[in-house]
């Protein structure tokens, strides 16, 4: 972590954004309370009903005299987007998504999930971390930007969406980038996670491909199985060789060795992380990652079965060669020796990165450098978010993440966002339009 000093940056009037800086410490009670409020609509998803949160950004924007549409595919499938027009050239697109994941075992949770309560310096609830402590995050930047005066910043537009949980294509922003609503000169994502106090940018997201193999035997009775042949056995076997591609060295270009070098001590510094999980995230960034996520097989307890069937979810740091991975794959099934096994490749896709020294990332730096005096850590993530869409539809517009919430909580059993990132990420959201330059 390095400290920089804010005199040292005087061409970007670090007196006008300390001021602005300031104006956003002073709303911490409002981005925490609005965190809260939001956690409490249940837009759990299935189904994501979004229509009584969006009305109540809506509202919020109105009050703040800034002028907001809402875009509808479908009955309670709602997305707003709210604009705040600057002077300066360009254009940022903050991409949010309202759905969360249902919560689960309500019995496992110390809070109600839909409850927001604020306790111990956070706020707790599902989608707390994913991902509406950033949309809280986000709202404030768009009423303190509207206040401010329009010479100083370029143009936002803050899209809060549905379906990003389930796959948006027909109804969120996959739909709303396919009908070409998404016009900007950068997207700034929410879904991009921090360890407490330490930000970090999402240059990119990891490419993968899904494979299904299948393997066939022949039924018998369970009490002699030599007179079968036992598919689940085979298909074991397969497994057990596909796995080793784990092991399997990336090779990467040039330019992404020095952000995933980044990236393994980001999470090699963390005290929360246990050895063995520092030690996953140190070859996840060298090597593809081979996750059994769907088995089925059998048909009944005394039955040898003669068909069985896997899922592998295999991921891909962008910036690495792709079909060497496939190859190998298929090499080592083949090694396997395992007879009557078929092989199904979804993908391979590459994922993406925006250069990490392209102009937005630079731009996006320097934001998190005047708005936290943090130099932020470069990653990528690891999982999926809706900047995919951007992407799948050609639209030119470089997507970078940046969010509130604390990374490793998404999803889980009481799950919360730490005020401190909800602070520091609504001082970067609100510091970017007056940094960024077209
Ligand atoms: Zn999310």
């Amino acid at each position: 972590m390095k400290m920089i000093s804010l005199s040292r940056l005087a061409d970007l009037r670090p007196t006008f954004i300390d001021e602005v800086v300031k104006r956003v410490e002073a709303c911490e009670d409002e981005v925490v309370k609005l965190c809260s409020r939001l956690v409490q609509f249940p837009t759990f998803n299935p189904p994501g009903i979004t229509t009584d949160c969006v009305k109540f950004i809506e509202e919020y924007f109105e009050r703040w005299g800034i002028r907001s549409k809402i875009y509808q595919n479908k009955e309670g499938k709602l997305n707003i987007c709210g604009e705040v027009p600057g002077e300066k050239p360009g254009k940022i697109l903050y991409l949010m998504h309202l759905d969360v994941v249902p919560e689960g075992d309500r019995r496992l949770w110390t809070y109600d999930p839909y409850g927001g309560v604020i306790a111990d310096g956070k706020v707790y609830g599902r989608g707390a971390c994913d991902m509406k402590g950033s949309c809280a995050a986000a709202m404030v930047a768009a009423k303190i930007l509207s206040q401010l005066d329009p010479e100083k910043h370029c143009s936002a537009e803050f899209w809060f969406t549905c379906d990003e949980e389930v796959g948006s294509d027909e109804h969120g922003a996959g739909w709303l980038a396919r009908t070409g609503r998404f016009k900007a000169d950068v997207c700034l994502e929410g879904d991009c996670f921090m360890f407490p106090g330490r930000p970090a940018i999402d240059i990119g997201m990891k490419g993968g491909m899904g494979t299904v193999r299948k393997t066939f035997g022949k039924a018998a009775h369970g009490s002699q199985p030599h007179m079968g042949d036992n598919a689940i056995d085979k298909l074991i076997r397969v497994l057990a060789y596909a796995k080793r591609l784990e092991e399997y060295p990336l090779e990467i270009v040039d330019e992404m060795k020095p952000v995933y070098e980044a990236c393994i001590k980001y999470y090699d510094e963390q005290e929360t992380l246990t050895e063995e999980q520092k030690a996953g995230f140190k070859r996840i960034w060298r090597h593809p990652t081979v996750s059994l996520n769907l088995i089925k097989g059998g048909v009944k307890t005394n039955v040898v079965p003669d068909s069985a069937e896997a899922y592998l979810d295999i991921r891909i740091c962008p910036g690495s060669n792709l079909q060497p991975i496939k190859e190998q794959l298929l090499k080592l099934i083949a090694e396997s020796q395992v007879k009557d096994v078929e092989v199904k490749i979804s993908g391979p896709t590459g994922g993406y990165y925006e250069p990490p020294n392209s102009k937005p990332v630079k731009q996006l730096i320097k934001t998190v450098e005047l708005a936290t005096g943090i130099t932020p850590t470069l990653k990528v993530e690891t999982g999926g978010n809706d900047a995919i869409y951007i992407k799948k539809y050609g639209l030119n517009i470089p997507c970078l993440g940046f969010g509130a919430g604390d990374e490793g909580l998404l999803h889980l059993t009481n799950e919360y966002v730490s005020i401190e990132n909800l602070v520091i990420c609504a001082k970067v959201y609100t510091v970017f339009p007056l940094v960024y330059a077209k």
